[in-house]
């Protein structure tokens, strides 16, 4: 059968790693690399995630997967600091101590925050969608922990947007942070970084036979008969992996989703800036959300130069001095001089996640094509969070999902 895959991030990455044994699969990818947000910047000495990445030690599909093409051996299980920038000033939240120390809380109020912490845990999140953050969180915590903990951050993650997004998103976000000891939380990256996994899994995809073509933007999808046209090829099959306001602009009639976009500065320093901690968000206003400190939580010696990263995202179009912005503000937060920044690099993408905005779900339910197979960041598999895992069991269904609809028609011929 000839299936086409429209994308090439990890999600249209794993469908052609399930469907490429046996069948003829094409990877349509409009950028001229693959790995989509999992894409790196290759420095002469080595690369580096485009946007900061690290996984979980529940993202079982994305464990296997590594396992299955030989990469368990790369898995490093480290520690992410965390701690935030309020008034001018850098305050550790990772150890019991550091937190009793955090002054912007009363004893109360940290007391309340650890109990719902973990309570919420064990909460389903998909029943709280209609909830909104605010409400959800202000019921349970009180308006203290909502304004001074909770609201900075979710205006960091969403902006304009903070107030509308669903309860489930905020309670979701908790579970998935929660491995996390006295000295930190659990998080999962790879011996010298993605790119060799994007590589491992593109290479096993083009030895069963399957193409990958890049710098081919899909334009164009139709259905006549028992085919499906992608750019005026015929194919048995399509997934796609792009949002759903993308796909229309190709000409499938579906609802539109909403969704934000991410810009992210890296940068190369000569010293380390956040007194060890891994990921700082910021408090005060900013061009940013967070400072993220990559070489405090993956060895220094691979790059032998420090990486940060500076974390953005936005629902309108960034302004096109964004990068100056965001530098010269960091600079002048973290008394940087700007000869100690060695390279910088940003980018930008419009399509970096869903909005989980109450009532996300229903609307998702509502995005299904006859006879076309989803998969991708808007998918039910990354409800009510996008991730890797999620996009890893996405592509994965999708398989499935065109594997079984073959077995039964060959049952019924
Ligand atoms: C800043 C940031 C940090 C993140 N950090 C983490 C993390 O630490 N841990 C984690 O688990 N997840 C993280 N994520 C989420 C994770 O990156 C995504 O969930 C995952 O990579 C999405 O993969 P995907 O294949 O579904 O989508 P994408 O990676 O977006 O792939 C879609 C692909 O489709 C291509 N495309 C778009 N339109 C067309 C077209 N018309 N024709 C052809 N190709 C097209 C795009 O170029 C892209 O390559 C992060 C995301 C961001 C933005």
């Amino acid at each position: 059968m000839r299936i086409a895959i429209i994308g090439g991030g990890i999600s249209g990455l794993v469908s052609a790693y399930n469907l490429s044994p046996g069948h003829n699969v094409t990877i349509y990818e409009k950028s001229d690399e693959i790995g989509g947000l999992l894409t790196s910047y290759h420095r002469e000495q080595y690369s580096i995630e485009k946007f900061y990445h690290h996984f979980f030690s529940r993202d079982i599909m994305f464990l296997n997967l590594l396992e299955e093409l030989g990469l368990s051996k790369d898995i490093l299980w480290l520690k992410g600091s965390t701690g935030t920038y309020q008034n001018g000033m850098i305050y550790p939240l990772t150890t019991p101590f550091e937190i009793l120390r955090y002054p912007l809380l009363s004893i109360g109020d940290k007391i309340r925050l650890a109990l719902f912490m973990k309570q919420v845990r064990n909460v389903d999140s998909s029943e709280l969608d209609l909830i909104s953050t605010e409400k959800y969180l202000t019921e349970r915590v009180g308006k203290n922990i909502y304004r001074s903990f909770f609201k900075p951050l979710l205006n960091s993650k969403f902006g304009k947007n903070a107030d509308s997004i669903s309860a489930a998103w905020v309670v979701s976000r908790v579970a998935i942070r929660s491995d996390r000891g006295i000295t930190g939380e659990r998080l999962g990256y790879l011996n010298n970084g993605f790119s060799g996994f994007i590589s491992a899994i593109s290479e096993k995809i083009r030895n069963s036979g399957g193409i990958i073509h890049t710098k081919s933007p899909v334009v164009m999808v139709r259905n006549e008969g028992d085919f499906w046209y992608v750019n005026d090829e015929p194919f048995d099959y399509v997934i796609s992996t792009i949002a759903p306001v993308l796909l229309k602009k190709c000409g499938i009639n579906i609802p539109d989703l909403p969704y934000q976009g991410a810009a992210c500065v890296t940068l190369g320093l000569k010293r380390s800036i956040t007194n060890g901690i891994y990921w700082i968000n910021l408090y005060d206003k900013a061009p940013y959300g967070a400072v993220i400190e990559h070489t405090c939580f993956a060895p220094l010696e691979w790059y032998g130069e420090h990486i940060m990263y500076l974390a953005s995202y936005y629902s309108e179009e960034p302004a096109s001095d964004i990068k100056d912005q965001m530098i010269s503000d960091f600079c002048i937060k973290f008394s940087v001089k700007p000869d100690e920044i060695l390279w910088s690099e940003i980018a930008i993408e419009p399509f970096a996640g869903p909005l989980y905005k109450s009532g996300y779900k229903n609307l998702m339910k509502s995005v299904l094509v006859p006879g076309l197979v989803l998969a991708g960041m808007f998918s039910e598999e990354n409800y009510p969070e996008r991730s890797i895992e999620g996009s890893v069991r996405a592509g994965k269904r999708a398989a499935m999902e065109i594997l079984d609809t073959i077995r039964e028609r060959e049952v019924r011929q």
